[in-house]
């Protein structure tokens, strides 16, 4: 399915977003003047506007937050895919994120981690899957 998914080209401020991508590392940047975390990736901190931001790798694990289901694909890459779930998830790291759920969907406040889609260049789609 990987084929035809549009993920986004690296650009200059979030190319080491997508370089931890190969090793299956969800990585956020920190603020070093505020300590928040930032996502998405930028230049300037939309907290305080610190100029000095720090990649860190995050846990992975956090809590579904709000969940909609989709029984149409919304693209031809997830046709094999539905039904799948958009789901914001609550990182522990405090941080919340829109990433995708496959396969059956998850409950409000049901904890999720990390999984990892395999895209065609050798980057990874970060997507959350239920924890059993
Ligand atoms: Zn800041």
């Amino acid at each position: 399915m990987s084929a035809e998914l549009p993920v986004p080209e690296p650009s200059a401020v979030s190319a080491p977003f997508w370089d931890a991508t190969r090793r299956h590392e969800l990585t956020m940047q920190r603020c070093e003047s505020c300590s928040r975390l930032v996502w998405y990736p930028r230049f300037v901190c939309p907290h305080c506007g610190g100029l000095s931001l720090r990649w860190e790798k995050l846990s992975g694990g956090g809590v579904v937050y709000a969940v909609s289901v989709h029984h149409r694909a919304a693209l031809p890459a997830l046709a094999d895919k539905v039904p799948y779930s958009v789901v914001l998830v609550d990182l522990d790291e405090g941080v919340r994120l829109m990433s995708s759920v496959f396969g059956p969907p998850p409950a409000v406040g049901e904890r999720v981690g990390l999984a990892w889609v395999p895209l065609d260049d050798g980057r990874n789609l970060a997507v959350f899957e239920r924890q059993r």
